[in-house]
């Protein structure tokens, strides 16, 4: 693979496209440094099994395949996590798993590959010296094993790298490991300032994010590495060109972040607020009035994504003249490189 020119390519919103973000509780084994869950603002329940049926069906469409991914928390918590992933499979749902790595109530022996599209692993560092400090004691060594594990048996597995300036600088060391584990599917991730991370940065603690120059001096050079390798890699476009054009997801695209509380978004910054577009009561998809997400959506600025200004205004960086130095593309505008012997085959 080596020597090809693998470039990457801006994965455009598509039409009719759909993203159906279901997290089905919100507790979790772990307690990462950066974890972006908020149970004051999206509920401490775990949905129960007809509940998330019910849910389910509100957004599924009977003529096209919609995108699932199943979140936490740690979804493997859930118990009736197999039988739910069934349940959606028979819904025309791709179903992916989002899962810490520890696996709970045997999920590769109550589902099969072919039940599942992707199973997704989380890891912020290639070794534990890098990984374990934000994510926890013993973390790498549980979630390498049960990767290794899942895809000896067959699984579709991805692994989501969350970049923080914790652990950039060790982000070029993340290719060979994945080659090493099987790994076909990379997704690079940027750290929000959501949940943890936001209080942390609003009291000084820590500075999680990373200066646009280190960002552009390290993500796409380490993920053409991963392409060179025969890995197909995803990871966010941040920054926008001069000839670029700005589009909010909100606005031409089908995304829908749910919460056990019943809030759904469309827009994955606005989570930390009562913000959102809709709200599921008594098993109904309604709209949530007020003061919401989509009156951003409509703002037009020099920045780009207006919630990127409202939340951390100080990292946008300021020309003489007082336009904007890099406008921010919306968080979930991707880039892509896909080796030329595969085909693209996941939705996040
Ligand atoms: S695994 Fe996910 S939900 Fe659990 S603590 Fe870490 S970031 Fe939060
Ligand atoms: S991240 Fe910004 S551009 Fe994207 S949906 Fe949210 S407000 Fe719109």
């Amino acid at each position: 693979m080596k020597g090809r020119d693998l470039t990457a390519r801006t994965v455009g919103f598509q039409p009719g496209e759909r993203n159906v973000f279901f997290h089905l509780l919100t507790a979790c084994n772990l307690s990462c440094r950066h974890c972006y869950i908020n149970p004051a603002q999206h509920g401490a329940t775990t949905l129960p099994k007809t509940t998330v049926l019910s849910w389910l069906r509100l957004f599924a469409r009977p003529e096209k395949e919609s995108n699932l991914v199943l979140l936490g928390g740690e979804p493997t918590l859930h118990p009736d996590l197999a039988e739910i992933i069934r349940a959606a499979k028979s819904m025309r749902y791709a179903v992916t798993v989002d899962s810490n790595g520890f696996l709970f109530h045997d999920l590769l022996e109550r589902v099969t590959p072919a039940e599942l599209d992707f199973l997704s692993f989380s890891l912020d560092g290639p070794d534990p010296a890098v990984n374990d400090p934000i994510r926890g004691a013993g973390v790498f060594r549980t979630c390498t094993d049960n990767l290794r594990l899942a895809v000896g048996k067959g699984f579709n597995v991805s692994l989501i790298y969350t970049v923080s300036s914790l652990n950039i600088e060790h982000l070029h060391r993340m290719p060979a490991l994945l080659a090493d584990l099987g790994v076909r599917r990379f997704f690079i991730q940027v750290i929000g300032l959501r949940g943890k991370s936001a209080e942390k940065t609003h009291k000084d603690e820590i500075t999680w994010q990373v200066e646009p120059d280190r960002w552009l001096e390290n993500v796409p050079r380490v993920a053409k590495a991963a392409a060179d390798l025969g890995i197909h890699v995803t990871f966010p476009k941040v920054f926008l060109g001069p000839d670029e054009a700005f589009e909010c997801a909100g606005r031409v695209a089908e995304n829908f972040f749910i919460f056990p509380n019943g809030r759904v978004y469309q827009c994955p910054l606005c989570e930390d607020y009562p913000l959102h577009c809709y709200k599921i009561r008594d098993n109904q998809l309604l709209r949530h009035e007020g003061l919401n997400e989509d009156r951003l959506f409509t703002l037009d600025i020099p920045e780009g994504c207006v919630m990127n200004k409202l939340l951390q205004p100080e990292n946008i960086e300021y020309l003489a003249d007082g336009r904007p130095r890099h406008r921010i593309s919306c968080c979930l505008l991707k880039q892509e490189i896909v080796p030329r012997s595969r085909k693209k085959n996941n939705a996040r």
